[in-house]
């Protein structure tokens, strides 16, 4: 049994335009240690899996089937309380923006203190302070800046501290949505590196979302790739990556910016659906290259081959 285990994944959100389903029969696991990349383009619903995993989907969010199980216990069926206890202890989340994790008016050693003291995982404000400063010099930054206010940082050094904070209790999973996608291409390089060496260090298990197929190349050990609230492809990334078996994930390679270069992307032709009316049969079919008739009606099904999944008629 995985670490992580989602199973046949179902998510709507209620909007006034009606119910959008942003999350189809979404199934994965993520082993102990190991970093499962998560990638599609915009609206493909990798927060919201993020969200669902760590109990915290806005209020018109509806879980309409499925599971998660955490270290074989249904998570999504746990009281609320049990869950808060476990955020940030036992599995805890690093959003694209800083601030997510980060209040404006608190210095960055009065968030580790009392993430510390919430937890019970220091006796006093001064521990605390200690094991923080720790973490800090981990993160590439400087001790010193536990005295100073979020904004007092560079984007890239606040991205470290709130990797450090989702660290610091060291969970057994870490959730990473876009973590770099707002920092500039020389400064996404070099949190890349730091995740490396906490992907060595630690042995956290990490659900690393990005729209970035180079990323995933970099830190991933598997691969999901989602198209419209979909499952299209998973598998091995070296495997991925070298013989994609869908023609979205082919496309999406073709696609990938280079690492520590420019960040703009080579947009995949055509857009993706209206995700409250997405086309029948394959959702892809609109834009793939391969479609046929077939595809315009039936939905393919997640099929394994070996140890790669693929949901298309071409297989
Ligand atoms: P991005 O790469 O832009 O972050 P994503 O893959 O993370 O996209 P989600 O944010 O999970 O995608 O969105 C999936 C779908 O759900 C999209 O169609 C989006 O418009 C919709 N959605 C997301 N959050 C909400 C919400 N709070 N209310 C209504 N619809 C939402
Ligand atoms: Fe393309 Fe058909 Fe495969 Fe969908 S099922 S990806 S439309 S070939
Ligand atoms: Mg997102």
């Amino acid at each position: 049994m995985s670490l992580l285990n989602v199973e046949s994944l179902r998510v709507s959100y209620r909007t006034r335009r009606g119910r959008l389903e942003a999350l189809s029969n979404v199934s994965l696991s993520v082993g102990e240690g190991e970093v499962m990349g998560v990638v599609g383009e915009s609206g493909s619903g990798k927060s919201t899996l993020g969200l669902t995993v760590i109990r915290l989907l806005p209020g018109n969010a509806v879980i309409e089937s499925g599971s998660v199980r955490f270290n074989g216990v249904d998570f999504l069926r746990l009281p609320e309380e049990e869950v808060r206890k476990m955020r940030g202890r036992v599995i805890s989340m690093v959003f694209q923006d800083p601030y997510a994790s980060l209040n404006p008016v608190m210095k960055i050693g009065e968030h580790f203190a009392e993430l510390f003291l919430e937890h019970g995982a220091a006796s006093s404000e001064e521990e605390a302070l200690r094991e923080a400063g720790e973490i800090l010099e981990r993160m590439g930054v400087p001790r010193e800046r536990l005295n100073d206010y979020p904004h007092q940082l560079s984007g890239g050094q606040r991205q470290r501290v709130a990797i450090g904070l989702a660290l610091a209790l060291k969970p057994r999973l870490v959730i990473a949505d876009e973590i770099t996608t707002a920092l500039d291409a020389l400064v996404e390089a070099q949190i890349v590196e730091l995740l490396k060496e906490v992907k060595a260090s630690y042995r956290t298990s990490m659900l690393f979302i990005t729209h970035n197929m180079g990323l995933v190349a970099e830190i991933a050990d598997r691969v999901t790739v989602m198209y419209a609230g979909e499952v299209v492809e998973s598998g091995r990334v070296d495997e991925v990556i070298r013989d994609p078996m869908h023609p979205y994930t082919k496309a999406l390679l073709s696609s990938v910016p280079r690492i520590g270069g420019p960040k703009d992307v080579k947009p995949i032709p055509g857009e993706p659906p209206d995700m409250h009316n997405p086309p029948p049969g394959c959702r892809f079919h609109p834009r793939c290259p391969f479609a046929t008739g077939n595809c315009r009606v039936e939905e393919p099904v997640l099929k394994g081959i070996g140890d790669r999944y693929v949901a298309c008629h071409l297989w």
